[in-house]
């Protein structure tokens, strides 16, 4: 891993305090009746290998080069969602939260949602796609729970909940440190909010035209969100899809709990969406992810909405 990389926000002096931050760090999207906005939590400098562990140097080179990206390391995306629906206001996981100096540049989400003017006490509910720390680590920080109603309703499966008593990382493939760092991250996110977890077991249903429903794989209780209304659609895949994936859907990602089905539930969530023409967004899709997604033989693309500015 480099570095030398810079770890800071890129930001611009545009002569007002406040305003440098040169990043576009979010973006909106009505689904029907249901307002969705995806927040950059930043991006997370990681090993290319992280994205293919079981294809060929040459192969990964080849798309990383394909994409002018270099070739060792690359800034993963990573986004949360925020949704209204009717008198619900839900958080859809939380970003890494702090105190990995590799990962600075992440980290981001509350203070975005803050400067958007979205109070954390008006969360009515918030959905972890998986106890990873780049989705609960957010709400890890100190001073975030004070901030948060006392009876915010935190929806996780049941199957994640319990995976966390005792995870299994046999088929992962993360650097050392990372397995850990995210047993820690997991039992402080339940030692914080135990009591707010609502486990489900396949689907939850958590506001009108908002539920969400465990696809496991990447973990074994991970789930996606799905908002749907007036004939519109829009899922929120969580772990399940990486950018590179549209190009080749059977590559394996390290973080991956149970890579074999991680595929399968992948291949399944693209092939939904080319065939429903529903939305996609992701947590490490680049920001802001939303796309529709069209089908190229074995192969997927994807196809980003036009920014709606
Ligand atoms: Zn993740």
């Amino acid at each position: 891993m480099e570095t030398t990389r810079n770890v800071q926000p890129v930001t611009v002096d545009l002569g007002k305090e406040g305003s440098g931050e040169l990043v576009s760090s979010r973006y909106a999207v009505r689904v029907g009746d249901v307002n969705v906005v995806v927040i950059s939590d930043g991006v997370l400098p990681l090993p290319t290998s992280t994205m293919s562990t079981n294809v060929s140097e040459a192969d990964r080179n080849e798309w990383f080069d394909g994409r002018f990206l270099q070739r060792d390391t690359f800034d993963w995306a990573l986004n949360v969602a925020l949704v209204r629906s009717g008198e619900h206001l839900i958080l859809i996981d939380s970003g890494v939260g702090d105190g990995f100096e590799y990962f600075a540049r992440a980290g981001q989400s509350v203070r975005r949602l803050e400067s958007a003017g979205i109070d954390l006490a008006a969360l009515t509910d918030i959905v972890i796609t998986h106890m990873h720390m780049d989705h609960v680590g957010g709400l890890n920080v100190d001073g975030v729970r004070a901030k948060l109603r006392p009876d915010v309703r935190i929806h996780v499966a049941a199957a994640e909940v319990a995976f966390w008593e005792n995870p299994d990382f046999s088929k992962t493939v993360m650097p050392e440190a990372v397995p850990p760092a995210l047993r820690k991250a997991a039992a402080k996110f339940m030692q914080l909010y135990g009591e707010n977890v609502v486990p489900f077991d396949r689907t939850v249903n958590v506001a009108p035209g908002v539920s969400a429903r465990v696809t496991g794989g990447h973990t074994p209780g991970h789930c996606v969100v799905d908002v749907a209304s007036k004939g519109e659609k829009l899922t929120f895949v969580g772990d399940a899809i990486f950018e590179v994936n549209f190009d080749h859907p059977d590559w394996q990602n390290g973080f991956e709990h149970d890579p074999e089905k991680a595929k399968d539930v992948r291949i399944a969530l693209l092939d939904e969406a080319a065939e429903t023409g529903a939305l996609l967004a992701a947590a490490h899709v680049g920001f802001p992810s939303v796309c529709h997604v069209a089908k190229d033989g074995d192969r997927f693309r994807s196809v980003p909405v036009v920014w709606d500015y």
